[in-house]
């Protein structure tokens, strides 16, 4: 059984409105994540819109993975939802991959950055952005692709994190093979989907508001999935997403 709910938000870019279809029993956090992203995703879609009105164009297109050379993060909601996904997968598929993520961690032991990345994840308390630019930055200089990123294509394409749905650039796409060197300009966020799920299931669990790299994701999640198994009433998740999101775009008014 499903309860439907009629959700209208008002975004910088225009108004938002659509209907969501939530379980009315106890759900698992996993099961609010693809809703509250496609909410990210639509008001994403009014800001690209915006801008393409306003005579801008977006530079990102199918086939440019210039950006999955950066570090990118994930909530827990999200580390757990993309762990069942990969378990899920054929068993070639899962091995392909475990055995990139296992070469991916390799690399960034040898550059002395896979305890400092797990440090992060296991933070007990929000990490401050000052503290990780430079983290960051020593991730992105090595470029090292994205794990899960294939002949320049993403292959969990409907399953990667809110964080790579929501960089979309209008300057130019040479720009971003440089992204410390190069200033390009990114579309405004609203709604940061991993910030506003991490600060659920901050809530929800009585925990600092953390996010994962996602080349950890899959050993983070699996360390914590005996957490990942609790469930709550869905139109109360839903409500929890509802409200922080409501508190992102009253930030991104006061910006504007
Ligand atoms: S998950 Fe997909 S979109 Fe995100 S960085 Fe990796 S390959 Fe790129």
């Amino acid at each position: 059984m499903v309860e439907r709910f009629e959700v209208a938000l008002n975004t910088p870019a225009g108004r938002l409105t659509t209907a969501i279809d939530v379980p009315t029993g106890l759900i698992p956090i996993t099961a609010i994540v693809p809703v509250t992203r496609r909410l990210g995703e639509e008001a994403a879609q009014l800001e690209a819109q915006q801008a393409v009105e306003a005579g801008q164009t977006i530079s990102c297109k199918m086939g440019c993975a210039a950006c999955c050379r950066m570090l990118v993060p994930l909530s827990p909601p999200e580390a757990f939802s993309l762990r069942e996904y990969v378990e899920q997968l054929p068993s070639d598929r899962r091995t392909l991959l475990l055995n990139r993520l296992s070469d991916t961690k390799d690399r960034l032991t040898q550059a002395d950055l896979w305890s400092q990345l797990s440090d992060v994840a296991e933070a007990s308390k929000p990490m401050p952005d000052e503290a990780l630019d430079p983290l960051n930055r020593s991730y992105y200089a090595l470029r090292i692709p994205c794990p899960y990123l294939e002949e320049e294509m993403c292959s969990i394409y409907e399953a990667r994190p809110a964080a790579c749905r929501e960089l979309l650039v209008t300057s130019p796409a040479e720009l971003c093979q440089d992204l410390v060197q190069n200033p390009v300009t990114p579309l405004p966020v609203s709604m940061r989907i991993g910030s506003i799920l991490g600060l659920v299931w901050g809530t929800l669990t009585n925990s600092p508001p953390r996010l994962i790299p996602l080349p950890m994701a899959l050993e983070w999640a699996e360390r914590h999935k005996e957490e990942s198994r609790q469930t709550w009433p869905g139109s109360s998740l839903l409500d929890q997403v509802l409200d922080n999101m409501w508190r992102f775009l009253s930030q991104a008014f006061q910006r504007k």
